[in-house]
Order: C-alpha cells, then structure tokens, then sequence
C-alpha cells in the first residue's frame, strides 16, 4: 500500500512544473504530462485503489476539474459511483453551494442536493462514505468547502485525497476530515 521511493519519483518526474502561470510567482503544478504517461499514470491509480479498496466507500467525489479525471478512474476501479462537486451554475437540478475565499474575492462550489442518494443516505438508511480526491491542496479553501458541502447533504467525508500538497501552505489545517496526500511538496 506504501508506495517506493522509486514509484514516487516516477509519479514526480511526470509532473511538470510551469513558473508564472497563470500569474508571476504561481509554480503551476501541470498534471497533463502525468496523465499522457501511462506508467506513471498507472502507478498512481493502482496505489490510489490499494489504499482505499477495504474503505467501504460508496462514492468518490472528484473536485473541478482535474479531481474529476483521478476521481473517476477511481470510481471505477473500485467499482463505486462518481459525483462532480462544480464551479457555481454547471449543475441542471436543484444544488447545494458553499462559497470559499480567494486571494482576491470568493469562489463557489455545488453539488446536487440528491447527488450522495435521498438525505445522503444509502439504500441502508445509513450516510454514505464519501471519498473527496483533488489533484493538488494549495491553501486548503477548495477542499474544505467542497468537505462541507458533503456534510451538508448528509453525507460522510471519510477521507480527503491530493495528488500533491503543498504543505508550506499549510492548508489541511482548517479541514476536519483525515487527509492523504501521495506527495508532499515543501
Ligand atoms: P486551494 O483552494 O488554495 O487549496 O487551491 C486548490 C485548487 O487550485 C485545486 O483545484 C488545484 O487544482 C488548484 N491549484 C492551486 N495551486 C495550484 C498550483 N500551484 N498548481 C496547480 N494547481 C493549483
């Protein structure tokens, strides 16, 4: 389940690093050579489903948009539904919004009110068990938004997972779910 230094770096080298965008002093993180790399891309979603296969989760809920291409490979893979959590005005039925700061400004996040089954809730009766993924956590506000989003509809947020942290920002520290980060970046 751990993954080897050796697997790390391949999944780290894949990424590719790009200055001043999309403003100067933003090291933009780009995941698209991750995905165009099939070994790469592979080491981490056979690492993603080892890690989470004995969670018992119903639903991985991938964040806008880049957690929608992992959530979804995950999804599938450990044979359990998808929901997208959008930017403000995607989703056509009726949603549930929480609003996060920017560096300048606010952001919303949505997701339908039904999206986790009637109240949250499984055929069971019991709150389904949510796994939030992302690629990246920067100041943590995208994230934690979108965990309480899950709450709000009556749901679980068991876990909160990113392809990279940055942990110099400190943004976990304000979520109140367990977080997992397969690379923390200084
Ligand atoms: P935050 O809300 O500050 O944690 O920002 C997280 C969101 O912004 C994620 O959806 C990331 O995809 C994106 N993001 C923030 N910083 C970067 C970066 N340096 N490189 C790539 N994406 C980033």
């Amino acid at each position: 389940m751990t993954l080897s230094p050796q697997e790390k770096q391949t999944i780290l080298k894949s990424i590719r690093e790009i200055p001043d965008f999309p403003k100067a002093g933003i090291i933009f993180k780009d995941i698209t050579t991750l995905l165009s790399d099939p070994n790469a891309l592979n080491t981490l979603m056979s690492h993603l489903q080892a890690r989470y296969e004995n969670y018992n989760l119903d639903y991985i809920a991938g964040i806008d948009a880049r957690g929608f291409i992992f959530g979804a490979i995950l999804a599938d893979r450990l044979g359990v539904g998808f929901v997208p959590v959008r930017k403000k005005g995607k989703l056509p039925y009726t949603t549930v919004a929480e609003k996060y700061s920017l560096e300048y400004g606010f952001d919303e996040v949505e997701v339908h009110i039904d999206a986790f089954g009637e109240g949250g809730c499984c055929s069971s009766g019991t709150p389904a068990r949510v796994l939030l993924i992302d690629d990246l956590i920067a100041t943590g506000g995208t994230a934690k938004a979108a965990a309480n989003l899950i709450d709000r509809v009556g749901a679980t947020c068991v876990e909160a997972c990113f392809i990279m942290e940055l942990s110099f920002l400190h943004g976990k520290e304000g979520i109140n779910t367990p977080i997992y980060s397969v690379l923390e970046i200084d």
